[in-house]
């Protein structure tokens, strides 16, 4: 069974297509379930809320939508999930109506994403004193660790996006092994996932998320993963997979997962 579980809207007005083009993607590249991931509204403009993000008063359409899409895929013979992509973000203070959503409306997967290149984030960097590449890395591994601490995420996405947008521009993960298996060993202590993010390969990085190097430590550190696109249109739905897949069995990961109503299911690599 193969699926994808991280894939956008129009409603954040960066993305292109109807979630049921989403789908009839799917079904072409012979997909059996999807979960819509859009960004999730916050109310700090230094999080990007224009072009980035739907509005709060969107939700219902973003659920009316996805709805579409999931009869679409009663039809094509996919499977239709509801998730969000929500912040992570050390200030407890500015969270509150990301939490009020979250809590208010029954997701079937959240994603937690530490957005480093929103203003609001490079702005956490200047206050820690964070000034080289090293410091900036350290910091945003150490804040991801945080996040997974908080409880609300059922998976991390992107996990090494900090080494593209910019923030720096130098990033080997072997210098900062100590901070990333922290942020690993987190992933297991709390039990959630860390997401396989297959948008890399068209990037500046032109590889998977999380680097091979963070793959060999989270094999071996027990890491359960979840797997996704990242797509803003239809067509990159299960992009890269031909590559991926093979690449993650031969780091020893045996199962993929994805969340339904909350759930973790657990699915053979094999199969
Ligand atoms: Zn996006
Ligand atoms: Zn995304």
């Amino acid at each position: 069974m193969i699926f994808d579980c991280h894939m956008h809207t129009g409603l954040c007005g960066h993305a292109q297509g109807t979630p049921s083009d989403y789908v009839e993607w799917a079904a072409r590249k012979r997909l059996q379930l999807v979960t819509f991931t859009c960004h999730i509204p916050m109310d700090m403009g230094g999080f990007g809320n224009y072009g980035i993000r739907m509005k709060e008063m969107q939700l219902p359409q973003y659920f009316q939508i996805v709805d579409k899409a999931r009869k679409t895929g009663d039809k094509l013979g996919v499977e239709v999930l509801c998730g969000i992509e929500a912040e992570i973000f050390p200030d407890e203070r500015i969270m509150a109506l990301m939490d009020r959503i979250l809590q208010g409306n029954d997701f079937d997967f959240i994603l937690g994403s530490l957005h480093h290149f929103t203003s609001l984030y490079k702005e956490r960097l200047r206050l820690v004193g964070a000034g080289t590449d090293f410091e900036k890395v350290e910091t945003y591994f150490q804040d991801l660790a945080t996040g997974v601490h908080s409880g609300r995420y059922h998976s991390i996405s992107h996990p090494d996006v900090i080494r593209i947008y910019g923030t720096v521009s130098h990033f080997d993960p072997k210098e900062h092994e100590e901070s990333i298996r922290n942020f690993l060993q987190a992933v297991v202590d709390t039990d959630i996932c860390m997401e396989i993010n297959t948008s890399g390969f068209i990037k500046e990085c032109a590889q998977v998320h999380p680097d091979p190097v963070i793959l060999d430590w989270a094999s071996e550190m027990g890491v359960n993963l979840t797997i996704g696109s990242d797509s803003h249109n239809p067509q990159s739905v299960g992009q890269f997979y031909e590559i991926v897949l093979p690449l993650l069995k031969e780091k020893g990961f045996t199962h993929l997962h994805y969340h339904r109503g909350g759930k973790r299911i657990a699915v053979p690599l094999e199969s």
